[in-house]
């Protein structure tokens, strides 16, 4: 499954293994591209671990 990068410059996502060597929308360098795929998958985890607490509270 690739990887997903966010120019943190102008937003722009691209997906791929590796980020682009230049944004194609703004064409700052590939090393202002942060990856986010994998926190998106840590948030959901979290959230999901929240929910299981707020279960355990209310019985
Ligand atoms: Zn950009």
């Amino acid at each position: 499954m690739a990887a997903k990068w966010q120019c943190k410059v102008c937003g722009y996502v691209y997906e791929g293994d590796l980020p682009p060597q230049r944004c194609p929308k703004c064409g700052m360098s590939g090393a202002n591209f942060i990856k986010i795929a994998e926190a998106h998958e840590e948030r959901l985890k979290h959230e999901e671990d929240l929910s299981q607490a707020e279960k355990k509270r209310l019985k």
